[in-house]
């Protein structure tokens, strides 16, 4: 029997080649290929008289060709064959290029379907090189034909011909319960799947649009809200509120801000009454919220609590390592740190004192997450920067206690509406207020001419024994972008030009430990001028950094360019951004001028929703939530809303969605936790 999970390899026409040109596109099984939907349509079941054809665009005429105008040989090489065809309507003159064996197949007083171009020429209607099949042997045309996506080797036939073997079967089980598919009148699965390769309509179309859309966001709310149903109802650490932690706020080197201190009041309310803690904190960058995740597990340190933070790069873990060992080591707080990096036999050590509980706070990147890390007593985890991990990592980190609260901590900016639904699972807190005396970064976007005149500004913040940054996209050059500005090749010119300073070169490629010595010296300020990809992008501090100039600025999502920015003006300098725009579009320049319009994440994150839909900004796929193929939470918020309604009503009554009717919903769940894997 014929499985979704078989491999595609079994479908006539895929042999090894074939098989390796799909996988490049990310198909193995046949589950992935019908998954695979077309990026458009070519639509030429609307049959048009000839009389109403619409001038400039593609139509479908069902025709009678009535005479051979001509065959004529235009240059060397070019041949142009042409027919006259009426429908009852008009005439339209139907023409070809090279086409010398239409003569021989088209019948004259036969009927046929014409797809083309229609133009008005010499007083008739005339369609160059149409597609023109006989009307009684139809293969493509007079109806919906998908058009995939392809990759060099695998043309759209082959899709076309490895689907239809496979579209009739039923492969898909109905995964949504009876009762929605009703109360929305949606088409089944297997009907959707099925319309969406090959619409019998446009009607049929939308309806398989609708139906996979409200699907993949009813997954998607429904994998974030399980969890949150189970959460409240497990038991949670009662936490003593002790002086000590007000005493170690009172002698901290700067006042909270009011934004941190409610978050702190916030939470520790919370802790005292057990209630189970999962909570966001959003704060732009250098809203100061490292400070609290400190506080929090100070705290858990006083009521003999173990806690944990985990960052998502190296360099931000042993940031954190740095600022937790000043402020807590002298108050008796043991602090380890882990990462990738860490000899075998350290970390032995490290995970025999953990487990004896002899280590209070451990702070590490991914490799927190291990089977392996076992806590005498967890109390708080704290993961930073949350948009870096998903949903998975954040459960496998909870799973170590599931008493113990759980604090994620973005910069990522998401409008208040979206956050509560796409993360419904959390409770959320914003820092809005920037600690007292930042000075605004002052942001400005260049062209090409002005090149000169940028690097000698950054020559000047260098000689006041500032520092600087400079971004480039990617490391090798890259054929598709002629203008790209290589991480390299980018180095080697500002070596000369900044002769006299030291230079540093970053990016991801390097070894871990590479990477560390380089960022471990610009902080010391043994490198003056750091030039590297985004791998800066997250959390780093390094307070005596003034300027930061970004190149191709236009390729960069806004917000990702407002954390890169983020970079500058922690400290007490006046500091600054320059981005540089090698692209000459209207748009790109727009974009720049959001930046220097605003400092403010929020506002950013907004006009960047509204200028790059939704997808890029979270990177669903990498956060561990489910592929959203058609969604975008953005624009189908309407029936976001009625889908995480739905599943909120579910869970109410059934949290573990134990019932019969909820088998294959289930499946898909468990399933799709197991992919993560
Ligand atoms: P982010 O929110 O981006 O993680 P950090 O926690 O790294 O920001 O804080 C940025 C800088 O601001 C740090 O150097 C930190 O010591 C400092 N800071 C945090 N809170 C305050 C405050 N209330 N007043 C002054 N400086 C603060
Ligand atoms: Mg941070």
């Amino acid at each position: 029997m014929v499985k979704l999970s078989d491999s595609i390899k079994n479908l006539k026409g895929i042999g090894p080649k074939k098989e390796k040109l799909f996988h490049k596109l990310g198909i193995y099984s046949l589950e992935d290929l019908l998954l695979y939907y077309p990026r458009r349509y070519e639509d030429s079941s609307k049959i048009v008289r000839i009389s109403n054809a619409i001038i400039g665009e593609k139509n479908t005429f069902k025709v009678r060709i009535i005479s051979k105008l001509q065959n004529r040989r235009i240059r060397k090489g070019l041949t142009l064959t042409s027919f006259l065809a009426e429908d009852g309507s008009g005439e339209a003159e139907l023409s070809f290029f090279n086409a010398f064996y239409l003569n021989s197949k088209i019948k004259i007083g036969s009927e046929y379907l014409v797809y083309g171009k229609a133009e008005f020429f010499r007083g008739r209607i005339s369609i160059s090189s149409p597609e023109i099949e006989d009307i009684h042997n139809l293969k493509k045309l007079g109806k919906i034909s998908p058009i995939y996506n392809l990759t060099e080797g695998l043309n759209n036939f082959a899709f076309e011909n490895a689907i239809s073997q496979i579209i009739n079967l039923n492969l898909f089980e109905e995964n949504l319960p009876e009762e929605i598919l009703r109360k929305y009148s949606l088409i089944n699965k297997n009907h959707a799947i099925k319309s969406i390769h090959y619409p019998s309509s446009r009607k049929n179309y939308i309806q398989a649009r609708e139906r996979l859309i409200y699907e993949e966001l009813f997954l998607f709310e429904l994998s974030i809200l399980k969890n949150k149903f189970q959460n409240e109802r497990r038991d949670a650490i009662k936490f003593e509120i002790k002086d000590k932690v007000f005493n170690f706020i009172k002698d901290l080197p700067f006042k909270l801000t009011k934004g941190q201190q409610n978050v702190v009041d916030e939470i520790f309310s919370d802790m005292k009454k057990g209630k189970s803690i999962n909570r966001l904190i959003q704060g732009d960058v250098g809203s100061g919220k490292t400070i609290i995740a400190i506080i929090i597990m100070y705290l858990a340190y006083l009521n003999g609590y173990q806690s944990s933070i985990m960052a998502p790069t190296e360099i931000l873990a042993k940031q954190h390592f740095k600022s937790f060992v000043e402020l807590l080591e002298p108050l008796g707080v043991k602090i380890a740190l882990l990462i990738g990096s860490t000899t075998k036999s350290a970390k032995r050590d490290i995970l025999d004192n953990l487990e004896m509980g002899s280590i209070d706070i451990l702070i590490g990147t991914h490799a927190l997450i291990e089977e392996n890390v076992i806590f005498r007593k967890l109390g708080v985890n704290v993961i930073d920067e949350q948009h870096r991990f998903g949903v998975l990592q954040r459960n496998m980190l909870q799973n170590k206690n599931k008493k113990a609260a759980t604090i994620v901590m973005s910069a990522t900016p998401i409008p208040r509406s979206l956050s509560l639904v796409l993360y419904a699972d959390l409770d959320i807190s914003i820092i809005k207020t920037m600690p007292l005396g930042r000075k605004p970064i002052k942001t400005i976007a260049i062209n090409e001419n002005m090149l000169d005149k940028a690097l000698n500004f950054i020559k000047s913040e260098l000689s006041k024994n500032r520092q600087a940054y400079v971004i480039c996209s990617l490391i090798e050059e890259n054929e598709d972008y002629e203008n790209l500005q290589a991480v390299e090749k980018v180095y080697d010119e500002l070596k000369s030009f900044f002769s006299g300073y030291s230079l540093g070169l970053l990016h991801g490629k390097m070894k871990a430990d590479e990477k560390n010595k380089i960022m471990t010296q610009f902080a010391e300020n043994k490198i003056n001028l750091l030039v590297s990809t985004t791998v800066v992008e997250v959390g780093v501090n390094v307070p005596n950094a003034s300027v930061i100039m970004i190149y191709n600025a236009e390729r960069f999502g806004l917000s990702t360019l407002h954390q890169l920015r983020g970079r500058v003006g922690r400290g007490e300098y006046q500091s600054y951004c320059i981005l540089y725009n090698l692209s000459k579009s209207e748009v790109s320049w727009e974009r720049m001028k959001i930046m220097t319009d605003s400092n403010d994440g929020f506002y950013i994150a907004n006009k960047d929703l509204e200028l790059r839909g939704f997808g890029d900004i979270l990177g669903t796929r990498q956060s561990g939530m489910p592929n959203l193929r058609l969604a975008d939470p953005f624009r189908d918020e309407i029936i976001l809303k009625y889908a995480t309604e739905d599943v909120k009503n579910i869970l109410e009554e059934d949290p573990n969605l134990e019932s019969k009717k909820y088998f294959y919903l289930n499946r898909e769940i468990a399933d799709f936790y197991s992919d993560l894997n």
